[in-house]
């Protein structure tokens, strides 16, 4: 609890745990769809039935997209942590202006404005 006046921006030690749990939740993620594409539920037999083994490719497929996006998300939490060590996060990195909050409360990562996403 404390009393400091109105503040519109996460304290920097806030927005920096903020960004860590994020990126750990990310991380277990992503090491959960590494661990789930080595060691398949029941274990796969293929040629058994083409359908069976043609659904779980495409399930792997799904796993991979999904892995590489929480990758790119990663990164993108990493630059942020970097823009707040170096002082400039929530400055766009197109325009340079400001960063609404609002958009920062939903996107913490967000590395551009609005009109520059
Ligand atoms: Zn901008």
């Amino acid at each position: 609890m404390n009393a400091e006046p109105d503040e519109e921006r996460l304290h920097p030690d806030d927005l920096i745990a903020l960004l860590k749990a994020l990126r750990d939740d990310l991380d277990n993620r992503a090491s959960s769809l590494r661990a789930g594409a080595n060691v398949p539920s029941g274990g796969i037999s293929f040629g058994k039935r083409v359908g069976e083994g043609t659904s779980i490719a495409i399930e792997r497929f799904a796993d991979v997209a999904i892995h590489d996006q929480i990758i790119q998300q990663l990164a993108a939490v990493d630059a942020a942590l970097v823009r707040v060590a170096e002082g400039h996060y929530g400055v766009c990195e197109v325009c340079r202006h400001r960063i609404a909050a609002e958009r920062l409360d939903a996107i913490p990562w967000a590395a551009t404005c609005v009109s520059c996403a």
